[in-house]
């Protein structure tokens, strides 16, 4: 278990249990009967499913165990990992392929009448993030426990993941995602490790005895942080880390003044007040929620995440505070933890009684910042009142930073009241506000970007005049996904495959499927036989559940053309629906020329907040509506929108893709990470100059990949003389597109509904250039119907990306990150 003192780590290891099919059903058996109360003989598959994850973990408990014994030892560098969001998806499947346990366990559960798909199925998707950014999170702890790093995941426990999407007359609903309604079989609850975190109250200043000025936060009402760990196991390596999750509920002091005037429901109230806390995730990606209950959510996960980190030093046998920061550093995944930076200085001040220089030294030197988007709707801003009223010792200590700091900036451009304006963490105007991002970058000693050219545009754009302060705080770390459960679990026929002609090394070194690159030739007919099976078997398997899901079948012999991702304005769903419009148009015109039959399959959640991003799902379903009942079409084009598109159906969906669509506004996207997953998998990419499809071109060369569209550079020169109707006047199939949007002939019997989308792609005020782009991508979209019909070249490039996959992986991300900013020492 973590978190043992340096005498306990001495104590022998304790041994693990074994490992054979005998001796897990075994154990299977004793957690249905002893600890479920349930017979072999009809015991439902949820039930087999807990007793199966028991018995995993029970054969993760030793490694987990040995791997922090081997760690908790004085001077043992760590780095925590603090995100809002863990997107992990299920547990089960990855496990028994981390621990080769994969052919062990099936032979395991022949007497219970149920395979392990039934199993893995009853397994709810740890949904704790909205997308990409929590994702990321989710396969950089995989990556970490597969190199054998010493990285603690610090998170929130939330009750109510993210929702669950419906879909009703072509519009989102959305239900509560209550994923730990069952209970949560891999965690393990650890209330010795409980902290107190404060809100509220008010500071007081005094002088201690030997004169020196101190503060104290008092009067606050206060919530008990309790931990819960989920085991993070590494491929095959005997390493175990922990994603520590914490979950909020009442000091146990109630109010006894109430209690004894009879008021006991109102005592207890409190309870309830305090556990809304870690009650539900905001379910907005890329942009601001702005709710108080959400600036709790990031002070509590800070507070209790940093109390906890400096409890585990003191638990290794350290003592001495000026070496923290040699032993600890703290990556703050986007602005949603950087309270962070004011709570460490609050604790070694007011808790440590460390001085303002000593407390900023160390901060400083253990904090690291990625940003993840250039969006101004998503950089985090706090009203000072709010500060003042939630966190009053936070705003006096981020007061006192931003004084120094501005300082700084006076010293290096003296009478410089633009930049000082510019750059200062409290932005002045009608409200004072707090910008997080600017108290991010002054307190850590690292700022990331996620993408080369993110990285770029951040350095030249918004961080621009503290990169002409700081310039080498400033570094880029490009993303990636872990080949494990992207490859490795999504894809078992194509993984068998690759790994009968190189080798197994690929999944813990995924830079060797660049053995592959040989085999694309044309003149390897036997295994471009057996990709392209691999991934007709895989099309299937998502053609099943396209029927399942949707009611709408698809061909496994078309192209299946597929984005799925949040849906965004700046991601243009609305640009793909244009071209499947046009396509449609096409048929109903009998301009056949160079056609591919074609499966459209668009997935992905609207914030349910954003209007405009559900009247785009209603869009989708309404002209899958038309195109799929009109006789005309025939089969020949299929569209259809999958419900509640998460981490599950994505490793069903990027298998049997062959065409991926990355086509977000050139400049908006910071990296995307579904781009990579799909060309692991063997995916051709259409795509924007944006984001890490910059990198994955670079990587597979501009003859396999479908590039379009305007650059960065162009996207921002346009602007302020953006003219939509120029290209409608000059394009008469995107006129044909628009008129027939326009005509009503998707909503008949509602009319009006498209008049908001029509309105923002038609105005040149649209942000994201829709039109901008219509004609270079469907130029593009026609070159890649006349690839899809030379059938081995196709494969020849489709074998080419996953070839070329190798950079995409988080293993290279996380040795990147490890190399630059945590500097951990191998274990
Ligand atoms: C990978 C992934 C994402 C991120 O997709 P992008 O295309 O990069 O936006 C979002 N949601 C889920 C469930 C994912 O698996």
């Amino acid at each position: 278990m973590p978190d043992q003192t340096p005498l306990q780590a001495c104590q022998p290891t304790l041994e693990s249990l074994p490992v054979t099919a005998d001796a897990i059903r075994q154990d299977i058996k004793q957690y249905q009967f002893y600890h479920l109360g349930r017979i072999l003989k009809d015991c439902p598959p949820v039930y087999t499913y807990r007793a199966l994850a028991w018995t995993l973990r029970d054969r993760l408990m030793s490694d987990w165990m040995n791997t922090y014994a081997r760690r908790d030892l004085p001077g043992k560098r760590r780095a925590y990992y603090m995100s809002l969001e863990f997107l992990i998806g299920r547990a089960l499947s990855n496990h028994v392929l981390n621990l080769d346990l994969d052919k062990t366990a099936r032979a395991s559960l022949q007497d219970f009448g149920h395979s392990m798909e039934e199993l893995v199925e009853e397994e709810p998707d740890a949904g704790l993030g909205n997308g990409g950014l929590g994702r990321l999170a989710a396969c950089f702890m995989d990556s970490c426990a597969s190199l054998d790093l010493p990285v603690m995941g610090y998170g929130i426990h939330y009750e109510y993941g993210m929702f669950r999407q419906r879909i009703e007359n072509g519009y989102q609903k959305e239900d509560a995602d209550h994923w730990l309604r069952d209970g949560n079989p891999w965690e393990v609850e650890r209330t010795e490790f409980i902290q107190r975190v404060q809100f509220g109250g008010r500071t007081e200043h005094f002088t201690d005895k030997e004169g020196v000025r101190h503060a104290r936060w008092v009067d606050t009402s206060d919530v008990l942080a309790i931990p819960f760990d989920m085991p993070i196991s590494g491929y095959r390596n005997h390493a175990v880390n922990t994603l520590r999750l914490w979950k909020s509920t009442a000091t146990d002091a109630f109010n006894l003044d109430e209690f004894n005037a009879g008021s006991y429901t109102e005592a207890v109230q409190e309870k309830n007040h305090a556990e809304h806390i870690s009650m539900v995730l905001y379910p907005n990606d890329s942009s601001e929620n702005g709710k108080e209950l959400r600036l709790r959510q990031q002070y509590f996960l800070a507070s209790a995440s940093l109390k906890d980190a400096l409890r585990q030093w003191h638990a290794a046998g350290n003592s001495d505070l000026s070496k923290f920061a040699d032993d600890n550093v703290f990556q703050m995944n986007d602005t949603h933890p950087t309270i962070a930076v004011a709570e460490l200085m609050r604790l070694l001040m007011d808790d440590y009684r460390l001085d303002w220089d000593k407390a900023w030294a160390i901060t400083t030197q253990c904090m690291a910042y990625t940003n993840h988007t250039l969006l101004p709707e998503a950089l985090e801003r706090w009203s000072v009142a709010l500060f003042e009223r939630l966190l009053p010792r936070l705003l006096e200590i981020i007061y006192e930073i931003n004084a120094r700091f501005l300082r700084t900036v006076s010293m290096k451009w003296p009478g410089d009241l633009d930049r000082q304006r510019r750059m200062s963490i409290i932005e002045e105007g009608g409200v004072q506000q707090v910008r997080m991002a600017w108290l991010a970058i002054v307190g850590s000693f690292s700022v990331n970007g996620v993408a080369a050219l993110h990285s770029q545009l951040l350095r030249d754009g918004l961080f621009r005049d503290f990169v002409d302060l700081w310039p080498d705080k400033f570094n880029n770390k490009t993303n990636g996904v872990t080949p494990r459960r992207w490859v490795a679990h999504a894809n078992p026929g194509m993984s068998a495959l690759i790994t009968r002609e190189i080798g197994d090394g690929w999944v813990a070194d995924l830079s060797q499927l660049e053995k592959l690159k040989p085999l694309a030739e044309l003149s390897n007919k036997a295994f471009h036989a057996d990709w392209h099976a691999a991934k007709r078997a895989n099309k299937e398997r998502l053609a099943a559940l396209v029927k399942a899901d949707c009611g709408v079948e698809f061909n496994p012999d078309a192209l299946f053309d597929v984005q799925v991702k949040r849906i965004h304005e700046y991601k243009r769903q609305l640009l793909n629906v244009l071209h499947v419009i046009h396509l449609y148009s096409r048929i109903k015109k009998g301009h056949m020329q160079g056609w591919a039959d074609r499966c459209v399959l668009i997935g992905g959640k609207a914030a349910p907040g954003y209007a405009m991003a559900k009247r785009i799902i209603k869009l989708v379903n309404s002209v899958a509506e038309v195109v799929n009942n009109d006789p005309d079409v025939n089969g020949r084009l299929k569209v259809a929108f999958l419900p509640n598109y998460r981490v599950s159906s994505m490793e069903i969906i990027a298998p049997a893709t062959d065409l991926s669509e990355q086509i977000s506004t050139a400049g908006k996207e910071a990296s995307g990470t579904g781009n990579m997953k799909f060309m692991m998998n063997g995916a051709l990419t259409i795509g924007t100059y944006d984001g890490a499809n910059i990198e994955i071109l670079d990587a597979v060369g501009e003859d396999n990949f479908f590039l379009f569209g305007l650059r960065a550079g162009e996207v921002d020169a346009l602007r302020g003389h953006y003219q939509p109707h120029t290209y409608l006047e000059q394009d008469h199939e995107l006129r044909d597109v628009i008129d027939l949007i326009g005509s009503g002939h998707f909503n008949p019997v509602e009319p009006g509904i498209f008049d908001m989308i029509l309105g923002a792609i038609l105005s040149p005020h649209d942000p994201w250039m829709t039109l901008a782009d219509f004609r270079s991508y469907v130029d593009a979209q026609n070159l890649v119907s006349l690839a899809w019909h030379d059938k081995a070249n196709w494969t020849r490039m489709s074998i080419l990306n996953t070839a070329s996959s190798g950079f995409f992986s988080t293993d290279r991300t996380m040795a990147e990150y490890n190399r630059d900013i945590w500097k951990l020492r191998p274990a």
